[in-house]
Order: structure tokens, then C-alpha cells, then sequence
């Protein structure tokens, strides 16, 4: 009997595993990987559940290897789902629940492809998912700890497939070969407090943040790349908290978040943005704090076979040729690339992380039929 990947998508939203809660949803997998012939290995570290399963030879020349999250966001305002959250109904050609589209359809579709094509067509080579239960949180103890859980036990992937929706419109329509980089840094500056009307005894940092934000706004960054758009540097706050009308503040913040492509690093960037504060502290003659924090690096695999493969699969599967993009957010393929070529493909992703999040039940067939042509393709 072939698995059906719509009932697995919904068995599996119907545990509630808002990160770090492993909701039942990685023993649920561990049981159906199981018994369709699959070596199961739960890896956790501190408060996360993960799941590594292997079918085939340890350390075989050609191992598939697929990644994806079983965790989900929080509901947000629940009273505002017209659709119970974990209960997977159906309804006008669409499974509603939380983690229908980010990403458990993916990790159903492409389980239900392994399982099939193992028991069909046994290749000569091995399958393995490497399934975390903390994508969504800070993803310490998710995908880097099966990365090194495999590298001290001598598990590999020879390319890996990572399952988030990719698509923003149109099943098929794109692909990610990378990510842009993503880091945050917080200022803090300090002046010295006063009275309005006497600034001669009063440092104002105000308009020493003014004038670093709009330094640090108005650069452009780069004009964009072969695999990328342009960089991009937002201001997300500034904060001072003041509500006197007669008080010069002693202190401002500002927030600023930087999507970066392969023109920088973060260390570049980093260092850039210290020169810019400390030339501006030293004009207005106050004191400035700055605190980086790296989410990630930009990554790209450049096409080659590993593109080919997936872009001909979902081209025979949908008619639709996907777009090698590297837009959206951060995803663990930037822990997967120091491992082995990894590219992204899922489906349609507009309702992720929203309430009534949704998936059309027939995308879950098709990214299955995708998949399993993948798996066919990548051992023939
Ligand atoms: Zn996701």
C-alpha cells in the first residue's frame, strides 16, 4: 500500500508542536519511517527533539539526503482561525491547520515518496531525513546538532534537499539555491542628560543616532549579484522613551537589520557599521555601544547537477520550469551547505506562519510525485 501523504500531513498537524514541543509529531514519523524499513536514531539536545532515519548502507557512494522541521509557530491570535488549528480539516480542496504549509506537507510528501521508492525500486545507495523539531526557534540544538550527531557517528549526505515552501505563487514556479545572510545590530548611544533650554550643559545623542542611520541607510550596499538581488539595510527602531518636553535624553537606541548577499560577510559589514558609529561619536562627542548578532551567512550552491536534477523533476511533474531564487528569510540549508550541495524545493508557502494557514490538498500529491522523481532521477 502506498503511503498517502495527505493523510500523513494530517496526522501529523494534529500534534501541536509549537517549538520546542515535539507534539508527538517526530514519534509519529519514527513509527511510519520504521515500519516502511527505515534505521531511526531520535537525536535530542537540550529542550529539542529531532529525528534522524536512514535507509540503505551507512556510508554508501550515493546518499539522498532530505531536511525539514516538524515544529511550528505559535497561533497568534487564535480567536481569529475560522479553522481549528490541530485538527487538520478539510475543506473547498484545502487542509487547514498550523504547519500545513510550513512545512509538514513537505515532510509528509517527501516520507511518503522514501518509503514508496524503497519498498518499489530498492536503489543502490541510501535515503536519509534529517528532521528537526526546532527550525522556527533559535535552531541551536536543531539542525546542527543531527549535522554533528552525524559527523561523530559517520553519517553523510551526498546532496540534500531541504522541503520549505518555496513557491510564492505557483506550484513549481521556484527554486532556492541559497539564502541571503541575515544580521542585526543594536546601538546604543550615550550623551549626558540636561535641560532643554540649556544643551550647552546637556550631550544630545539624538542627532548623532539621526545622523548614523541615515549614514548607514543611505549606503548602497551593492547593486546585486549573479544568484542575488541587492543588499538591503532597514532601520527597525529607533527608541528613546522620552516624554518630557524639557529634557535632553541621555540615551537612544536603534535597531537596524541587514539581508546581505555574497558581495559581503558579516564580519565586513560589521566592521563597516563600527567605523560609521565610532566617526559619529567622535563628531557629536558621545559615547556609542554597537552589539551584532548573526542569524547567518549568504550561501549559494551554484546550479549544477544537483539544480538540474530538481528543476527537471518539477518541470515534468507541473510543466512549470522553477526560478533559481535565493530571496525570503534565513532556512537551515545554511547549516546543511557546510555539509554538502543543498537546494530548497517545496510548494506554495502564502499562508505560512499566518492564521487559517493552509495547503492545497492537491499540492501534496504533486510534491510527492516530485519528489519521488527526484529520488528516481538522482539514483538511476
Ligand atoms: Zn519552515
Amino acid at each position: 500500500m502506498p503511503i498517502d501523504p495527505v493523510a500523513l500531513t494530517a496526522e501529523l498537524v494534529r500534534c501541536p508542536s509549537i517549538t520546542p514541543h515535539e507534539g508527538g509529531a517526530l514519534v509519529l514519523l519514527e513509527d511510519v519511517l520504521t515500519k516502511g524499513g527505515f534505521t531511526c536514531t531520535r537525536v535530542d539536545r537540550g529542550d529539542v527533539s529531532n529525528l534522524y532515519a536512514r535507509w540503505g548502507r551507512q556510508g554508501a557512494n550515493r546518499t539522498f539526503g532530505f531536511n525539514g522541521h516538524t515544529d511550528v509557530v505559535p497561533l497568534g491570535d487564535e480567536a481569529a482561525w475560522t479553522m481549528p488549528p490541530f485538527e487538520a480539516e478539510i475543506k473547498d480542496g484545502y487542509l487547514y491547520g498550523r504547519g500545513a504549509t510550513d512545512m509538514k506537507s513537505g515532510v509528509a510528501a517527501f516520507a511518503a515518496a522514501a518509503i514508496d521508492f524503497v519498498q518499489n525500486t530498492p536503489p543502490d545507495g541510501a535515503v536519509v531525513l534529517a528532521i528537526t523539531g526546532d527550525e522556527e526557534g533559535d535552531a541551536v540544538d536543531g539542525t546542527t546538532a543531527l549535522l554533528d550527531w552525524m559527523a561523530t557517528n559517520n553519517e553523510a549526505m551526498s546532496v540534500c534537499l531541504v522541503g520549505e515552501p518555496t513557491c510564492p505563487d505557483v506550484m513549481g514556479e521556484a527554486m532556492k539555491i541559497g539564502r541571503r545572510g541575515s544580521m542585526t545590530a543594536f546601538f546604543t548611544m550615550t550623551g549626558v542628560q540636561g535641560h532643554a533650554a540649556y544643551p550647552h550643559r546637556a550631550k544630545n545623542p539624538m542627532p548623532a543616532m539621526a545622523r548614523l542611520m541615515d549614514v548607514l541607510s543611505s549606503r548602497v550596499l551593492d547593486e546585486g549579484t549573479t544568484h542575488f538581488d541587492p543588499s538591503s539595510l532597514q532601520v527597525l527602531t529607533i527608541d528613546t522613551g522620552n516624554p518630557a518636553t524639557n529634557v535632553i535624553p541621555s540615551h537612544t537606541k536603534a535597531t537596524v537589520n541587514i539581508r546581505f548577499n555574497d558581495t559581503h560577510s558579516s564580519a565586513d559589514l560589521t566592521t563597516w557599521m563600527q567605523e560609521e558609529a565610532d566617526k559619529v561619536a567622535a563628531a557629536f562627542d558621545i559615547q556609542v555601544d554597537m552589539r551584532v548578532r548573526v542569524s547567518g551567512e549568504s550561501f549559494v550552491t551554484p546550479p549544477g547537477d544537483l539544480s538540474d536534477l530538481v528543476g527537471k523533476a518539477v518541470e515534468s511533474e507541473t510543466g512549470v520550469k522553477p526560478e533559481l531564487s535565493t530571496t525570503g528569510g534565513t532556512s537551515d540549508a545554511r547549516f546543511v551547505k557546510h555539509h554538502c550541495p543543498v537546494v530548497e524545493f517545496g510548494l506554495v508557502g502564502k499562508t505560512m506562519h499566518q492564521v487559517d494557514e493552509r495547503v492545497a490538498v492537491e499540492q501534496i500529491g504533486q510534491l510527492k510525485a516530485i519528489y519521488t522523481r527526484i529520488l528516481r532521477d538522482y539514483f538511476a
